[in-house]
């Protein structure tokens, strides 16, 4: 067996990036202003099938200012899963709205979106302040349920947006969505691209929307609200959000490479859920209706699992695994949040192991997951 150890998930740079940050470098044009930005916004956004697209310094930046265009503010509250990366939340809070933390449903550990909606259809018939906006997360790279989140909007006006940080090339494949990519279907959709997403820019992120002026709008708040092509005129609270060209050629590079990196994502997905189908654990969600992008592969331990004994055996192993994330109701920032539910999100967090889906893990290092927890589970 190799010493060596089989990482989480790290990003693969095998194709035009040395190429296209050289080209950057020999131009002079390393900031955001660059013709590799506007390049990388016109390409993603053909890539998921959005109009628009504005490129960030981060996917929490993206959030941040794709839920203030949305309207959240000191006002008022915005609803989104309490099963998530906690950026998801933070991106509220930096708009002064306070979170509303729901529940997962179990089919596909998204937010409950029926629980949501019959919450929302009982505040408003009790004459209750409606949330702001809905941030759905498609966690862990899987499409969420949709449709009653589009019925408050087309009820209550209620804008969606749509955390894809981690779906880039998950899409919905039956009902009123098929064929969308996810990040289409709200009035934003925001992705990242840090180091462990499915495509990296080092750093970065993207606001895609398919409304011209919002769009215009992102950008502006994006660049410090600047008015004036010469001289400091800004005319409202802006941000230094802007993605830097080099960043920005990264991207390309990446992007080029994303049919095969999905390719591998689910292939890997596929070859885990066939070799662990006979353990006693619960895969992960997969549905009819929609397609993952499969980007962190994580299945549900039994419950007489002690998880921390096997994450400390696997990392003896030189695997590395990490738990789930703790539900944002649990989260020292946001312990006083309102919550709607729960307990299936406390589950998830309880069983939940992610296992290394690097695209570049080959064939024996997965093996040796393999083998690792069939002998642990046994
Ligand atoms: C990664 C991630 C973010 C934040 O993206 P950054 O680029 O790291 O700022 C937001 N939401 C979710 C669900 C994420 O996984």
């Amino acid at each position: 067996m190799s010493g060596s150890v089989v990482p989480l998930a790290v990003p693969e740079l095998g194709g035009n990036e040395r190429a296209y940050v050289d080209e950057c470098l020999a131009s002079g044009y390393v900031s955001s202003v660059g013709p590799f930005v506007e390049r990388f916004e016109r390409e993603f956004a053909a890539s998921v099938g959005a109009a628009h697209a504005v490129a960030c310094v981060n996917g929490t930046a993206a959030l941040h200012v794709a839920l203030r265009l949305a309207g959240a503010s000191a006002d008022g509250y915005v609803a989104l899963s309490t099963f998530t990366f906690i950026a998801s939340a933070n991106a509220v809070a930096y708009t002064s709205a306070r979170p509303w933390l729901v529940d997962s449903e179990r089919t596909t550990w998204n937010l409950d979106a029926e629980a949501l909606h019959d919450e929302v259809v009982r505040r408003a018939k009790a004459g209750e302040p409606l949330p702001q906006a809905v941030e759905v997360v498609h966690v862990l790279g899987h499409p969420a349920q949709m449709e009653p989140l589009l019925a408050l909007r087309d009820s209550y006006g209620i804008p969606v947006v749509e955390d894809a940080a981690e779906a880039l090339g998950a899409r919905w494949t039956e009902g009123p969505l098929a064929g969308r990519s996810v990040g289409t279907a709200g009035l934003f959709g925001c992705f990242s691209f840090n180091g462990n997403k499915i495509i990296t820019t080092g750093g970065g992120g993207m606001i895609v929307t398919n409304d011209a002026e919002l769009a215009q709008h992102a950008r502006h708040l994006t660049t410090q609200a600047k008015t004036s092509r010469r001289g400091y005129l800004h005319d409202e609270i802006g941000y230094n959000y802007r993605l830097t060209n080099i960043a920005a050629a990264l991207g390309v590079a990446q992007l080029e490479q994303l049919p095969r990196f999905l390719g591998r994502k689910r292939q890997i997905a596929a070859v885990y859920d066939a070799e662990l189908t006979h353990l006693p654990v619960t895969l992960p969600p997969s549905v009819s209706w929609a397609e993952s992008s499969s980007w962190l592969y994580s299945i549900l331990l039994p419950e007489s699992v002690d998880l921390e004994g096997l994450l400390n055996r696997l990392e003896g192993a030189g695997i590395q695994a990490r738990p789930l994330w703790p539900p944002l109701h649990r989260q020292q920032p946001y312990l006083c949040a309102e919550v709607l539910g729960g307990a299936v999100a406390d589950d998830i967090y309880a069983r939940g192991l992610s296992l290394p889906c690097s695209v570049g893990i080959t064939a024996d290092e997965q093996q040796r997951v393999i083998e690792e927890l069939r002998r642990a589970l046994r």
